[in-house]
């Protein structure tokens, strides 16, 4: 019996940026090394995704994009709404990221829980890039498994803090799949889209009244839609120390929300992926562990439910 649930990393989600470029592509690599460094993840529960073909992009992005990106033929002025120098080793990156989001929806469901260490490009529409956002990984891992028959119906919770504008662009006709995006009314991007369910919280929005939305929403949510997978998106630039986040929530604000997302969904049985989404800070070390925050809120409430204390696992395994 498996008491960890499977972490998802590639080697590739880290690639290098120009120097100085304000996307901190170090952070994954970063994430992975702190959860294997303080015991939080056990190696065994790492596991690596195939990244994606240009079929498989091309099943939820228009394929013009598709062959604009892999030919590196992006224009300069997309390159600027991208916010990323393309290249080759950002496609590389890219497909793995996707690949990874596939991967950890295909654990969920078989296992009921797992998360990726990158994942979560909400702002990347079906035929454009843009806030860093090359692929959209959620769309992508629907489209391929719903083809597939995997699931019918999915809800998206997207806690980023700025609107899921992509994702609500790929399913806005789409009655199987549920977005529901909390974030920023007064942050990126300028023109939202419409989710299913949109609540932009005001600048300076602190833990009691975050939680008390989080709260008040992601249960009934399940409970209405009742989807066959959930992704979420457990971004941490609502942080208050987020260089690009304008909320103010707490380490222990972010955990809480993540811990109470996780068990909406565990309690109901409904599998659950989660994807790391945005967050912002120059010490890479800072940012990592608040990142993995979801990792070992997913790991202890994974054990938790299969009864096993996390203290006993290493001698169980
Ligand atoms: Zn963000």
């Amino acid at each position: 019996m498996n008491f960890a649930p499977g972490i998802v990393f590639h080697p590739d989600y880290t690639v290098p940026l120009p120097p100085g470029h304000r996307f901190p592509i170090g952070k994954f690599g970063r994430i992975r090394e702190l959860l294997l460094a303080d015991g939080a993840v056990q190696a065994h529960a790492l596991r690596q995704p195939e990244p994606v073909s240009d079929a498989e992009l091309g099943l939820a992005h228009d394929a013009d994009y598709v062959r604009t990106i892999v030919t590196l033929a992006l224009d300069k002025k997309a390159e600027r709404r991208l916010g990323l120098p393309l290249s080759a080793a950002l496609v590389r990156r890219g497909r793995a990221a996707v690949g990874g989001t596939v991967l950890t929806a295909r654990l969920a469901l078989e296992e009921g829980l797992a998360c990726n260490i990158a994942g979560g490009s909400h702002h990347a529409f079906p035929g454009h890039g843009a806030g860093f956002c090359i692929f959209n990984d959620v769309a992508v891992a629907i489209a391929i498994l719903r083809r597939e028959g995997a699931f019918k119906r999915a809800l998206v919770i997207d806690c980023d803090v700025h609107q899921g504008d992509g994702t609500a662009a790929f399913f806005k006709n789409d009655p199987d799949i549920f977005t529901f995006s909390v974030h920023c009314d007064a942050n990126y991007p300028p023109a939202k889209e419409v989710s299913d369910l949109d609540i932009g919280v005001p600048m300076g929005t602190g833990d009691a009244v975050y939680l008390s939305v989080i709260k008040s929403h992601v249960a009934p949510l399940l409970d209405k839609v009742r989807p066959d997978i959930v992704f979420y998106n457990g971004g941490v630039d609502p942080h208050v120390d987020d260089k690009l986040g304008k909320l103010a929530l707490s380490d222990r604000g972010l955990h809480a929300r993540d811990d109470h997302v996780i068990d909406c969904c565990l309690r109901r049985g409904v599998p659950l992926a989660c994807v790391v989404g945005g967050g912002y800070a120059d010490d890479l070390d800072i940012l990592a562990r608040r990142h993995g925050t979801l990792h070992r809120a997913a790991t202890a409430a994974f054990a938790a439910r299969h009864g096993t204390p996390m203290t006993e696992r290493k001698e169980m395994i």
